[in-house]
């Protein structure tokens, strides 16, 4: 069974196929078994299509190699999905998300705490979080819970506050901090480490109570998702043993509309090893990483910096392990055989990744010796000479560009000396680190589209551009979200171009993200999503029918 795709004009991303004079462009995309047989002009395309090739017209539309997303957290994504949609601008004000709350209790069933997730308490008409007393008149009789966009922080009803064990008086617990009203009374808001363990403990109660098929349901949910934004392939940053088992039952059942790579939470790789689940399960089902978190955030302030921040809570951040501990741990996976992927945002966090690195990989002699390809997610501080230094392991990072226009202002008002020099995408490219494009979603929106224009512009919701110099070009952002991503997942044999005999992901657009004005780029409408030469989205129908597998 053949696919043929005409009328396109299709950016191939492969190596050496930068538009010149000389090259003719790419029109036509053969696809034949789930993989592509050929692409270029239409000439050579079409003689190489059999007689019964399946053709679809694309009237000049933009054809891109399916978008990777490196670092996000799908699960989260679908599971979110299924409570109150909290978010800005559409729930204006804590009346609007009371609303929704109480909307949600009503399909939410019996012993699950009602959630809603999105809200950004300075966007809020009130400009401040909600309280456990606003949470109660929506939902008196039950838990409920709002998460913070960020997923950093939430707020609880009483109820929930009740059955979690906190009262009025306890201690901040280390690693995170209670909100509290003006009589020192619970206020129902959370920071950091109870605000995670919570969320984990919810989701992992949702996931028991659920059906396999509720389950997979729920995967292939996020994957929907994901698909219309043009994501075919996807870093899940945290998976954990009901996760990835929820993963492998939407995968066994043909459910999984997207290519997914499992970063095993590190304390889930003994459960790993029994559960038959390591390595590669399906050609859209991986797990062969391990996450390690070594510090906080950036736009919680927690990110382990050296000096300290001059905004609040004006600490230092938070360092969760030291130099010897990371590199015991590292050192451990390292020698089963994992590629291990580190969270460090601060300068302080990185440089202890680094050390740990560097111990591991047993030279600093250049790149090569990172087989592994043991990486950096964010190293949003990697100020020059820690990427001087990343660039001699070898280190591969996977950074959110899109952080820039929704999170910058906070970046700027906390790093406001080396706010420049954060995320510096065009040095560590120069520096000859791959850098691989990503989300980090439900933190932000998972568009690639929205991170490309982010990695060209690099202008904050106020305006303010951070880093001028650190601007890329359209091409090398793009760069980040197809073949610097599949590298960073090991990947880059089958998918991140369009190549013959690579799987037949792409992404149909109504225009070019390298011709338009960088200002429209986020604007680019996704028409249609193939998987494997399968369509799993599209908005105008054209592959309506088109089975290929793959
Ligand atoms: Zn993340």
């Amino acid at each position: 069974m053949e696919l043929l795709v005409e009328d396109a004009d299709i950016v191939t991303m492969a190596s050496g196929a930068a538009t010149g004079p000389t090259r003719e462009p790419a029109r036509c995309l053969l696809v034949r078994d789930g993989r592509i047989a050929a692409v270029g002009p239409a000439g050579p395309v079409r003689a190489a299509a059999g007689p019964d090739a399946r053709v679809v017209r694309l009237d000049g539309a933009t054809v891109l190699p399916g978008l990777i997303d490196a670092h996000c957290h799908v699960s989260d994504v679908g599971y979110l999905a299924a409570g109150a949609d909290c978010r800005q601008p559409s729930a204006p004000d804590i009346p609007a998300i009371q609303a929704r709350l109480r909307e949600a209790a009503g399909r939410t069933p019996p012993g699950a705490w009602v959630t809603g997730s999105g809200y950004v308490e300075y966007q809020l008409r009130e400009g401040r979080h909600p309280t456990r007393a606003e949470l109660d008149v929506a939902v008196p009789d039950r838990p409920a819970v709002l998460y913070h966009t960020s997923l950093h922080a939430c707020v609880l009803n009483s109820a929930a506050l009740a059955e979690a064990g906190f009262a009025d008086g306890q201690p901040d617990p280390p690693g995170g901090a209670f909100g509290r009203d003006a009589a020192g009374r619970l206020d129902g808001v959370l920071f950091e480490g109870p605000m995670f363990a919570l969320f984990e403990r919810n989701f992992r109660a949702d996931l028991a109570r659920m059906s396999a098929a509720q389950r997979a349901g729920l995967m292939q949910g996020a994957g929907q998702h994901f698909a219309a934004l043009g994501v075919t392939a996807a870093c899940d940053a945290d998976v954990r043993r009901d996760t990835l088992t929820a993963f492998a039952e939407a995968d066994e059942h043909g459910a999984l509309p997207m290519r997914i790579y499992g970063l095993v939470v590190h304390d889930q790789v003994d459960w790993l090893l029994e559960s038959g689940l390591r390595g590669r399960h399906s050609d859209r089902l991986t797990a062969d990483a391990v996450k390690i978190w070594a510090d906080g955030g950036m736009s919680s302030r927690t990110a382990a910096i050296h000096g300290s921040y001059p905004v609040a809570p004006f600490g230092s951040g938070i360092l969760s392990f030291s130099r010897d501990e990371l590199t015991g741990m590292v050192g451990d996976f390292a020698a089963r055989g994992f590629q291990v992927c580190v969270h460090a945002q601060g300068d302080r966090a990185i440089e202890t990744v680094l050390e740990a690195y560097a111990t591991v990989l047993g030279k600093a002699d250049g790149p090569g010796g990172n087989a592994r390809r043991h990486r950096i997610e964010h190293a949003g501080a990697m100020y020059p000479a820690l990427t001087a230094r990343a660039a001699q392991l070898g280190i591969v990072v996977a950074s959110q560009p899109g952080f820039l226009s929704t999170l910058g202002d906070g970046f700027a008002a906390a790093f406001p000396q080396a706010c420049d020099q954060l995320y510096a995408f065009a040095s560590w490219r120069q520096a000859g680190i791959p850098v691989a494009g990503s989300s980090d979603a439900p933190v932000i929106t998972a568009s690639p589209l929205t991170g490309i224009r982010d990695a060209v512009l690099r202008r904050t919701a106020a305006g303010q551009v951070l880093g001028p110099g650190e601007r890329v070009t359209a091409r090398d952002a793009l760069d980040m979200y197809t073949r610097a991503a599949a590298f960073a997942m090991h990947r880059e044999d089958e998918i991140g171009s369009l190549e013959p005999g690579k799987l037949a992901d792409f992404v149909v657009l109504d225009a070019s993200p390298l011709a338009v004005d960088p200002e429209r780029i986020a604007d680019i409408q996704v028409l249609a999503t193939v998987l494997g030469g399968t369509p799993v989205y599209q908005a105008s129908g054209q592959f309506s029918g088109v089975e290929l597998g793959g």
